[in-house]
């Protein structure tokens, strides 16, 4: 039996792709086949894209108070769907059932917000220099909006993109990561039952080379909201620009957490487990560097310590566990190698660094601490994406600036200390699109404005900010004769 639809939906039907090629999904708890789902070529995708051009004009001008209702069906049926959806998101990306409850609870929430933004976007009525002259603003859709997701929030992710685009108006084209489709299809299962016209939402399968270049090589997608790598975002981004495509990029992070000598050690040490752990470190804004102060570093390996002692690294489907398996062997063995160049340039390897054994699949990595890090390591300058908490000593507020800054990303950072002046001032200089302050790096609220300085990304997204990005704005001046 499948657990989801292994066809594409194209014009409100789900349809065979051109080619049948399969991509085939097996569980990274116990390397089981879970389901497939079938590729499209940029033959599916134009037919994806013209059902999606045809419904556009129509969906567009439908009232948003009756694009609202059908928000709030399909927010219904995430409600009803709920134990399956979970159950799904488990098993094919691994993450424990308390986080899968809260992420599949997110499909429910982001779609009831984006049905309430829309009722309150706000245009203005701007003052002319001719006293015969009335101007005004109204906010519009793009058309049809190109949605491509990554794997590590295979259902919070696209809801908090898919909401917006189509509360705003849009037609969407969708693509989940090749990783996860059966979480995709099982969104877009949902969305059908919610009563979206014909050819709104669609759904194409298929590698990021294949289904994803196809996608941002089309002229008719007049938008594209993606999520995932810098290089990716970088394609996309080249390709969509010779058709003069509205962009919003959110390409990771290099989260650095500041630990100042007067930081609450509890606090700080539960914060930094939280964001170095959750979803087995593969998280944008995961705490990918802690930068502590000289005084407060021993204080601070030792509560780790500690706190890493007590995570429960196993089965994601058992309620005792704490922390699931790596997706896949990539993602793996990206963490096998920042951890070998980091101990070879220096580092100490305090606890962990290396796969658990007894284990179904190879995908199970210890909890890891890794003292002495510097910023030259491989660790410090790309997004690890693993269960690993590097500590890069530093000397003070300066110097942590410093190295907050050093890396091309700029997504999410947090600071810890008790002094609010100080932490306000580091604030002001990371460059990064959120910094909390002696709260986690991974905190986080759909409704807030979200999105990257420097090479993270491109726009803001969340709550009324999605709307707003996910619009243009259009000008009308009246003259009253
Ligand atoms: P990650 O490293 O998280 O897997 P990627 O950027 O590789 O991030 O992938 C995120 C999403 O981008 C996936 O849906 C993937 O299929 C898609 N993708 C990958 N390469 C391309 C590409 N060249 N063009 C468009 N989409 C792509």
């Amino acid at each position: 039996m499948s657990v989801a639809k292994d066809k594409l939906f194209i014009d409100g039907a789900w349809i065979d792709s051109q080619e049948k090629k399969t991509i085939e999904i097996k569980s990274p708890i116990d390397g089981a086949k879970l389901g497939s789902a079938q590729i499209a070529t940029s033959e599916d995708v134009n037919k994806a894209v013209e059902a999606a051009s045809s419904a556009a004009d129509k969906w567009g001008r439908t009232h948003f108070v009756e694009r609202a209702e059908i928000m709030h069906k399909a927010a219904d049926i995430f409600e009803k769907r709920f134990e399956e959806l979970v159950n799904l998101l488990i098993m094919e990306q691994g993450k424990p059932k308390a986080d899968a409850q809260i992420e599949s609870q997110g499909c429910v929430n982001y779609f009831r917000d984006a049905a309430e933004d829309i009722k309150r976007l706000q245009t203005d009525m701007l003052p002319s220099i001719d006293p015969k002259k009335r101007v005004y603003t109204i906010r519009q859709p793009y058309g049809v909006f190109g949605v491509i997701t990554p794997w590590n929030f295979p259902f919070d992710i696209p809801c908090f993109i898919i909401a917006p685009v189509l509360a705003s108006g849009n037609t969407l084209v969708f693509k989940p990561a090749e990783q996860t489709p059966l979480c995709g299809a099982k969104i877009v299962e949902c969305l059908e039952k919610a009563g979206f016209p014909k050819g709104v939402v669609n759904l194409v399968q298929g590698p990021g080379e294949i289904t994803g270049e196809a996608m941002s090589a089309n002229g008719e997608i007049n938008a594209i909201a993606f999520t995932g790598s810098i290089e990716t975002g970088r394609r996309i981004a080249e390709r969509a620009g010779k058709t003069i495509k509205h962009l919003l990029l959110e390409l990771g992070g290099n989260g650095p957490v500041i630990v100042l000598d007067d930081a609450d050690l509890e606090l700080a040490t539960e914060a930094i487990a939280l964001s170095c752990y959750m979803n087995a470190g593969q998280v944008c804004n995961a705490g990918e560097r802690i930068l502590v102060t000289k005084q407060m570093n021993d204080r601070l390996t030792k509560s780790l310590l500690q706190k890493t002692a007590q995570i429960k690294l196993g089965d994601p489907r058992l309620p005792e566990t704490t922390m699931g398996p790596l997706i896949d062997e990539t993602v793996a063995s990206k963490i096998d190698s920042h951890i070998k160049d980091a101990v070879e340039k220096g580092a100490k390897l305090t606890v962990g660094g290396k796969r658990a054994t007894g284990f179904p699949t190879k995908l199970y990595f210890e909890p890891t601490i890794l003292n002495d890090v510097s910023p030259d390591m491989l660790i410090s300058r790309e997004e690890t994406f693993g269960p690993v908490c590097p500590l890069i000593e530093c000397e003070n507020i300066e110097e942590a600036a410093q190295i907050a800054n050093q890396t091309d990303y700029g997504l999410m950072s947090s600071v810890f200390t008790k002094d609010l002046a100080k932490g306000i001032k580091l604030a002001e200089l990371i460059k990064t699109g959120t910094v909390a302050i002696n709260t986690p790096s991974n905190y986080w609220e759909g409704r807030l404005p979200w999105g990257g300085m420097r090479k993270s990304g491109l726009g803001r997204q969340g709550g009324i900010q999605s709307i707003i990005s996910m619009t243009q704005l259009k000008t009308i001046i009246l003259d009253l004769g």
